[in-house]
């Protein structure tokens, strides 16, 4: 594109990870989990990827959408920054030319330039790089150093064959590839929360497989709904994700007779009973739920005890401490806002309303055994379906199910 040996200079991101660089000696395995797990968010477009002095470098190849894909690498878990920008051969005036036809082509009236050297026997020192280029863009252009407030900064990293230089960042999530900490099972409902806090399990390395409670008559019509949707974005930062369906038909049925002031408490303890057998099943470490405390009737600590009482597996909220407006913002950063307020049948909504705010364990459980709420989970894990982002199918005959909830 710009200046002599256009074919030499590439467009590129380069990608800065996050916790990573802290983590000694896993660090190699973590950076190329990293990697592969760009490469997977790219998907069609098929990058070239590599890793260079500790970075990611992600070449497109193919010209358009570079910055849809910057947005959609800075969420990935992970991700420090993402920087748009050029590989090029390390040949000094090719990196002038190339920074003054950008200033150039924006316009812009205030510049600033910042480089680090990798390679610390270039002889130029980054004090000198930073004068000398500031100088010769202010010239071409006509801009002035401005350190505090440019309008438009001008990245250069000097490496053994080449230079980067950078001039669009955004910021990244943080956290650690997804993959490097086990797996867990979320609730996912279909509202703004579950799916936030699905995400933010995957932003700390997790793989996320997800269990949602359906009141639609059919599996297949969960398929032709948001929740589908939602899923597969998830799917995107956590390919191996699957989500997992089951009915509500049977709790339905069991607590007609319950408490309707229970039946929320009751719900909540279905949920957790069905996910308790379903992770041990799929050997996922832990619960994942979009509680926040305090936020609706249902997420007091009493409701949440009542919920989770007695389980052998832990029971993750990743949103406990947030304000539905932190996790509004995180839903919109991650582009799940709009389907998680669109229409949806899902079951709380049938679920009587005027909930006991601060439920006695002692009732809820009481309540369980006299509408025998064991027996409608059980028939309930007889008919769960899975769907891995292309195919639905019967989960597996339960009745072989392994006897690990006993033993453990
Ligand atoms: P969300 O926005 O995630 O639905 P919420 O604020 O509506 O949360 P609740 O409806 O009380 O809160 O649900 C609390 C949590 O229970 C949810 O975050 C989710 O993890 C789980 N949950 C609720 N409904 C379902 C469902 N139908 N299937 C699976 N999990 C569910
Ligand atoms: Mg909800």
């Amino acid at each position: 594109m710009k200046g002599g040996g256009e074919s030499l200079t590439r467009e590129a991101l380069i990608v800065a990870a996050s916790e990573i660089m802290v983590k000694g000696r896993l660090r190699p395995r973590l950076l190329r989990l990293l990697a592969k797990n760009i490469a997977e968010i790219a998907g069609d477009r098929r990058p070239k990827i590599y890793l260079l002095q500790g970075r990611v470098i992600v070449e497109p190849g193919s010209a358009g959408g570079l910055e849809e894909l910057a947005r959609m690498i800075s969420l990935t878990p992970g991700v420090r920054w993402v920087r748009i920008g050029y590989v090029l051969p390390r040949d000094y005036e090719m990196l002038q030319s190339l920074s003054e036809t950008l200033a150039r082509e924006a316009g812009v009236k205030t510049i600033a330039v910042k480089a680090l050297r990798s390679d610390k026997s270039y002889p130029k020192k980054s004090q000198d790089i930073m004068a000398e280029l500031g100088a010769r863009i202010c010239r071409a252009c006509g801009a002035r150093v401005d350190l505090e407030n440019p309008e438009m900064t001008f990245w250069v990293s000097v490496q053994r064959d080449s230079f980067l230089l950078s001039t669009r960042r955004f910021e990244g999530v943080g956290g650690l590839p997804v993959g490097s900490s086990g797996k867990v099972l979320a609730l996912l409902s279909g509202g703004i929360d579950s799916p936030v806090a699905a995400w933010l399990a995957m932003k700390r390395g997790c793989i996320v497989d997800m269990l949602h409670i359906y009141a639609l008559p059919r599996p297949e019509d969960v398929l032709t709904s948001k929740v589908r949707e939602i899923f597969l974005r998830l799917k995107n930062f956590s390919q191996p994700s699957k989500l997992y369906l089951a009915s509500y038909h049977h709790f339905l049925q069991a607590s007609l007779t319950a408490n309707p002031r229970l039946e929320l408490a009751l719900f909540r303890r279905f949920m957790l009973k069905l996910a308790e057998v379903v992770a041990v099943e799929t050997k996922a470490k832990a619960i994942v739920t979009g509680d926040s405390l305090a936020q609706v009737a249902s997420q007091t600590l009493e409701s949440m005890h009542s919920a989770s009482y007695g389980l052998k597996l832990q029971v993750l909220r990743p949103l406990i401490g947030l304000d539905k407006e932190e996790i509004t913002n995180l839903s919109k950063r991650l582009n799940l806002f709009e389907l998680s307020i669109s229409d949806y049948k899902d079951c709380c909504s049938i679920i009587s309303k005027h909930p006991i705010t601060h439920p006695r364990l002692e009732n809820v459980l009481a309540e369980w055994e006299r509408t025998r709420l064991d027996d409608a989970v059980e028939r309930t894990l007889q008919e769960i379906y899975v769907f891995d982002g292309s195919r639905l199918s019967l989960w597996k005959d339960i009745s072989t199910r392994s006897n690990s909830l006993q033993l453990e």
